[in-house]
């Protein structure tokens, strides 16, 4: 898990992130039509997502996943 947060203030629904993500861990809000982090259990951090976004609006947290990269160390 490393998608953290996206920022429902700064993303402009363009659905950029959404086609960046190939583990599907990003879709569209059909209410909000804001991008939303459906399953972040999936997200390998490739950063495609954050790197495409053109808002910034992606947070990508590496802490998340400092405790199994200990664990296999
Ligand atoms: S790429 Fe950024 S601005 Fe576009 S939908 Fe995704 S989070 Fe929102
Ligand atoms: S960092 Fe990569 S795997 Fe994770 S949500 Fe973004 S594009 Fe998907």
């Amino acid at each position: 898990m490393a998608i953290e947060r996206i920022d429902p203030k700064l993303c402009n629904g363009c659905g950029i992130c959404v086609n960046s993500c190939m583990l599907d861990v990003i879709r569209m809000d059909e209410e909000n039509e804001k991008a939303t982090i459906r399953y972040p259990e999936d997200c390998m951090m490739c950063y495609f997502c954050e790197q495409d976004c053109p808002e910034d609006a992606i947070t990508i947290s590496e802490a998340k996943n400092s405790p199994l990269v200990v664990s296999w160390g």
